[in-house]
């Protein structure tokens, strides 16, 4: 049966590195040299749609997306 996940996107040439995003710390990092954020983890349990919203709504750079895909 096939099961949903939350593939987080990040548009790097967006990203201001505010780090509003790294609340969610075992999914963003901060290059403190480059002051970008980078993903660790692109897909994300189903369950966590609601947190990665929120991300998506917090970043002042309008720097994520998420989309739900099927496994
Ligand atoms: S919140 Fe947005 S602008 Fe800030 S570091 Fe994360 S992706 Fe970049």
């Amino acid at each position: 049966m096939a099961s949903e996940k939350v593939e987080v996107i990040l548009d790097t040439q967006k990203c201001q590195g505010y780090g509003l995003c790294l609340g969610s710390d075992d999914v963003f990092e901060l290059d403190s040299a480059a002051n970008i954020a980078h993903l660790k983890l692109r897909f994300v349990d189903i369950s966590r749609k609601d947190e990665i919203e929120q991300v998506v709504r917090d970043c002042p750079a309008g720097a994520i997306s998420l989309r739900v895909v099927q496994e």
